[in-house]
């Protein structure tokens, strides 16, 4: 299983190795690699009126990449504010079951919420919504365990209270798909 983190323009090196770190600790048997300054954010994704950008047009950019590749997962980490037309903003987005997901370390910065910067805080946050959107892409749905990663967040908050980890019931159901990728 091939899983690329691609970064955009101003996302770090640093955080972009600290997730690939949290995340083999969820998927151990996956190969990973850090791409940095390597995804677009097409300007077409910019929607004025909302000063947000349409997560599922860079999601489209971390596709492309994937089947260039042959990835199981394309990972893009971007830095700007993400919205999808039905919601005020997203704090990432993935196919589900595909090979593409993105996530944003926009709302997942304490500065964001009026707190002192933290950038373990931001890690910790980056880890469960790439976890998360990895989830999604191999093909997992929401889950009613708040405490579970594939929990919905609404809210920082929601973020903050889940797990990295997948709950029992969403762990057996990777673990199947994952043997199925074998
Ligand atoms: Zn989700
Ligand atoms: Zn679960």
């Amino acid at each position: 299983m091939k899983i690329y983190v691609l970064g955009s323009k101003l996302v770090s090196e640093y955080i972009l190795e600290t997730i690939v770190e949290g995340l083999r600790n969820v998927f151990p048997k996956a190969n990973f690699r850090v791409e940095a300054k390597t995804l677009e954010i097409p300007s077409q994704a910019f929607n004025q009126d909302r000063q947000q950008f349409l997560s599922t047009t860079i999601l489209a950019e971390a596709h492309r990449y994937a089947e260039k590749y042959g990835l199981t997962v394309a990972l893009g980490v971007v830095d700007v504010d993400l919205y999808v037309p039905q919601l005020n903003f997203v704090f990432g987005e993935a196919e589900c079951p595909g090979k593409a997901a993105v996530i944003s370390t926009f709302r997942l910065r304490p500065e964001f919420y009026n707190r002192p910067p933290n950038e373990t805080v931001l890690i910790e946050r980056c880890i469960k919504e790439a976890v998360h959107e990895i989830g999604h892409a191999l093909g997992l749905r929401h889950c009613d365990n708040p405490f579970c990663v594939m929990h919905f967040s609404n809210s920082i908050y929601d973020t903050d209270v889940k797990q990295k980890f997948f709950c029992t019931k969403c762990y057996l159901t990777i673990e199947k798909i994952l043997k199925e990728k074998e």
